[in-house]
């Protein structure tokens, strides 16, 4: 069911509670690497701003723990945020209390506030009643729009949601629309490319996806584990060995289900695990003993590109290799522009797999690029995000 959201109330002359999710990457000057998820943001920012509501904006950043960390405070993000919105964002030293009392019952329409690290306190993530009291009493309405904690059941993204007339931004809207869409009624084919390190952290959604998806492709350093749990030999090629016999009972079972699931045919080996190794070409099945696996191969990739062709649903995680390093980037590359090039339905998702996408410079032809790490691979392992839960349903 489609969330209420923003554009079904009126905010007109209200003060907007805003969780987003400021937690940008920092250097270790301070500086923002990068910025994408407060542009992310911006429509939602704008659309309240643009209508006469002023802005009381609250986001976690990094893992402070419930403390307060100097180098975390949120001043980098107030001065970005300030040149992105083109008007002065007053900056909070705290969370809650007094002055943040005062400041936000003092703002006036079009104004913006933005609060000290929620995470600098410890009940933000105890979703301590109390706290989110604190929060709720600074607005009249709360808009959530941080997808990215919508699996968090912290007092900033659950608690105050029950304490306040509650909606959806554009964003969060975005995501929910979109990664819903893929479990719900995908347009067929529908082919899932997944790789990336861990098959640790993918385990689930494979599984899930064995019953959604029609094609499933793997690529990265999990299909080794995949490998070896069928008794093909890796070398020296990235494992987890913990996880061999429920991977090997995922496989065997692979067969009676919907998808029909793809290895690489061929993998391109390095000597050593460095950007300079000594590298070849050779069949998957032949991987020599002092060798590891870095990247798919040339035939795996035209086989996997062919199949992204003929998909009207597409859904990537995951890098197929070590993109980082030049000699290892070209299954990634090849297979981001094969699904750059399809006319489908194109979603992505996942940290490094944002930046192999903007690397190539594939952005906007991707139809929507998740913000939500964990919070999609959440959404679409099946659960429920408590986040998008707590938040009431459109009105038809
Ligand atoms: P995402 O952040 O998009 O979810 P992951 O974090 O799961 O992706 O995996 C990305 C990382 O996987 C990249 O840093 C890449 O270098 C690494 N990787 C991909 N293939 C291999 C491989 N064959 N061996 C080791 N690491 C790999
Ligand atoms: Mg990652």
């Amino acid at each position: 069911m489609a969330k209420k959201t923003i554009r079904n109330i009126d905010v007109s002359n209200t003060r907007v509670l805003v969780r987003v999710d400021f937690n940008v990457p920092l250097d270790e000057q301070g500086n923002i690497t990068d910025d994408t998820r407060i542009r992310a943001a911006l429509p939602t920012l704008d659309y309240l701003l643009e209508r006469g509501a002023s802005l009381v904006i609250m986001s976690h950043l990094g893992r402070p723990k419930g403390q307060v960390v100097e180098s975390l405070r949120m001043g980098p993000v107030a001065g970005r945020l300030s040149q992105l919105l083109g008007t002065p964002v007053i900056k909070m030293d705290e969370v809650v209390g007094d002055e943040v009392q005062k400041a936000s019952d003092a703002l006036k329409p079009g104004q913006v506030l933005l609060l000290e690290n929620l995470r600098f306190d410890p009940r933000e993530t105890s979703n301590d009643r109390l706290f989110a009291a604190a929060l709720a009493r600074l607005a009249d309405i709360y808009v959530d729009d941080a997808f990215g904690a919508a699996h968090r059941e912290h007092a900033s993204v659950v608690g105050v949601a029950k304490l306040l007339p509650a909606v959806a931004g554009l964003l969060l809207e975005k995501e929910v629309l979109y990664l819903q869409g893929l479990l719900r009624d995908p347009e067929r084919p529908f082919v899932a490319v997944l790789g990336g390190s861990k098959i640790s952290d993918k385990l689930k959604v494979i599984d899930k996806f064995q019953n959604l998806v029609d094609i499933l492709l793997i690529g990265g350093g999990m299909i080794f584990t995949i490998m070896k749990a069928d008794g093909v030999s890796i070398g020296k090629s990235l494992v987890e060995e913990r996880l061999l016999s429920e991977v090997g009972r995922i496989m065997a079972e692979s067969g009676g289900k919907r998808a029909t699931m793809m290895l690489p045919d061929d993998i391109v080996v390095a000597d050593e695990f460095k950007p300079e190794a000594a590298s070849k070409v050779v069949g998957a099945e032949s991987i020599p003993e002092d060798w590891m696996g870095l990247d798919i191969g040339p035939e795996t990739i035209g086989r996997y590109s062919q199949l992204i062709a003929s998909a009207k649903t597409i859904f990537w995680n995951g890098p197929m290799g070590v993109f980082e390093w030049d000699n290892f980037e070209h299954g990634t590359q090849a297979i981001a522009k094969a699904i750059a090039a399809n006319q489908g339905i194109k979603v992505a998702g996942g940290g490094d797999t944002i930046a192999a996408i903007k690397k190539y410079g594939l952005e906007d032809r991707f139809s929507h690029i998740s913000t939500g790490g964990g919070a999609s691979m959440e959404l679409l392992e099946g659960k429920e995000l408590p986040g998008v839960a707590v938040l009431p349903d459109a009105e038809f």
